[in-house]
């Protein structure tokens, strides 16, 4: 089938027409922590599930992404994201602490099982480009890989995607990035190095306690348990900056997921500010400019890091890491104050806890650059605590949705919520949330605004005395 090209800039898309060669209850676009919580739950529920993924792995940011530190703490973990955590530790593969750094490969193992064990039909390299439609609502979407376009049908999607592009092409209403001037949070590619002297690195943050971040749980040196977390080398990269050896993006210097056993670890520190994750031409340039950056790091950290002198790149983030992108517009919309406040909903289906700076509303990641910088008082100054929240069902429901429910990053709520709610473990608890509701809506025939939402909290397993 080749496309009609109408004049110098259309091509006929409308005419396309070709196989609808699957039908599933339940399918699930994007392959991410949440996205794999919604299919293991969907199917665990009785559903027939398909999970489209257009990488050749599954975790999303957390594996290909190699954000490998879930941010909660181990003792607080529910559901899936405990269950898979379980595992993890059992083979130590996840340090289990304040939170919890974990071994990639092996998180994605245990991923492809779990999901082989609940029967899950998984299509990867695959990506969902386009929604079909029924005459009542969205019936499937328009896939595309090697085997060229085609359509897969079903009865409720979720849509995990990251980025909301599902519901973009279901014409659902979305957000972008913070209320004032939609601007958003800068992307990072992480890398992972080898090579690291950790006794050596250890001693220079013990001996130069102003040089970095003061919160202990943001800045972690845990030599019993194996876990280092370093946010800061202020005075280095000052001095490096003065000496044009790093260019005027770089504040601080954060390194975290360090395995001491290993000597590896992940850099947190590229920053691409002013880029739009659901633009090509955007990820494009980030990712060019990124390359930049990791270079100016790597001999950075070579030449005036101690412990670092013999560090070697391990490898690099197979996609740029995209901290900002669409948030759809839901039955509520989630606010930090629904946070701090902890607000009880009636249709609670998980409970959030991480710690984050409260008192006052600081943004680890601010658009407008100056990460780390004198300035910037959340990595400064501020010592975060813990916060407990509730999550409620209708941020998983774009406005009058009957078929389509989201889970992730992109939920319903606003960008200071978002800080909270993009972290790993509660992507998980709306992706599990999110793979049950729809196996309910379909068994019940009701749409997905319509379910018994206690049946839905009973198979969530909710403490009721919380409601
Ligand atoms: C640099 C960075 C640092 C972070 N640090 C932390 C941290 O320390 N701790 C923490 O808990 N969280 C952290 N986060 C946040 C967290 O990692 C992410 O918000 C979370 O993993 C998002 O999960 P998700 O499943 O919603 O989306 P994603 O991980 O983005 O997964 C979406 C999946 O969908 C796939 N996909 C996208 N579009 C399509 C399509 N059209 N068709 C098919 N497949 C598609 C993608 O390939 C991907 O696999 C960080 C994020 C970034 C970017």
């Amino acid at each position: 089938m080749n496309l009609l090209l109408n004049d110098d800039k259309n091509f006929a898309k409308g005419t396309i027409s070709f196989p609808a060669t699957k039908r599933f209850d339940v399918l699930v676009a994007g392959g991410g922590l949440a996205g794999f919580a919604a299919a293991v739950s969907a199917a665990r529920n009785g559903a027939s599930v398909c999970l489209i993924e257009r990488t050749q792995t599954i975790g999303g940011t957390a594996t290909a992404g190699l954000m490998n530190l879930f941010y909660a703490p181990y003792n607080g973990l529910t559901g899936i994201g405990k269950e898979l955590f379980e595992r993890l530790v059992a083979k130590k593969a996840a340090i289990p602490d304040e939170t919890v750094p974990f071994d990639i490969e092996q998180c994605t193992l245990e991923m492809f099982d779990m999901l082989q064990e609940a029967g899950v039909r998984l299509l990867l390299d695959t990506w969902v480009v386009d929604v079909i439609r029924d005459n009542a609502d969205i019936a499937g979407v328009c896939t595309l890989n090697k085997s060229g376009f085609s359509a897969i049908l079903a009865c409720r999607i979720v849509d995990a995607s990251g980025d909301g592009d599902v519901c973009a092409a279901a014409d659902y209403a979305y957000m972008m990035g913070r209320e004032s001037d939609q601007m958003m949070r800068p992307m990072t590619l992480l890398f992972s190095i080898g090579g690291i002297d950790v006794n050596r690195l250890v001693s220079y943050v013990q001996e130069n306690p102003s040089q970095f971040a003061p919160d202990p749980n943001q800045c972690i040196v845990n030599m019993e348990l194996g876990e280092l977390r370093i946010f800061g080398f202020f005075d280095l990269v000052r001095k490096a900056r003065e000496n044009g050896d790093l260019d005027d993006t770089f504040h601080y210097f954060r390194i975290e997921s360090i395995f001491a056993d290993k000597g590896i670890g992940t850099v947190n520190t590229i920053r691409i500010y002013k880029v739009d994750g659901t633009s090509g031409d955007d990820i494009s340039a980030a990712v060019i400019s990124a390359r930049k950056q990791q270079k100016q790091l790597l001999k950075f950290m070579r030449s005036y890091i101690p412990g670092l002198e013999n560090c070697y790149l391990l490898t690099s983030a197979q996609s740029i890491g995209v901290r900002d992108s669409r948030r759809i517009v839901g039955e509520y919309k989630m606010t930090e104050d629904d946070i701090t406040d902890q607000v009880v909903f009636t249709d609670c289906i998980g409970i959030g806890k991480n710690r984050q700076v409260l008192g006052f509303k600081g943004e680890g990641h601010s658009p407008d650059g100056g990460e780390g910088s004198e300035k910037d008082t959340v990595i400064r100054e501020a010592i975060a605590d813990y916060v407990e929240y509730q999550i409620p069902y209708r941020i998983l429901i774009p406005k009058d949705s009957k078929r389509i429910l989201v889970a992730g990053k992109i939920v319903s709520c606003d960008i200071m919520a978002n800080k909270h709610l993009r972290n790993q473990p509660p992507c998980m608890i709306t992706g599990e949330a999110a793979g049950a509701a729809a196996a309910l809506s379909v068994s019940s025939g009701v749409n997905v605004g319509d379910i018994d939402i206690r049946r839905l909290q009973v198979m969530l397993g909710i403490d009721p005395t919380l409601i």
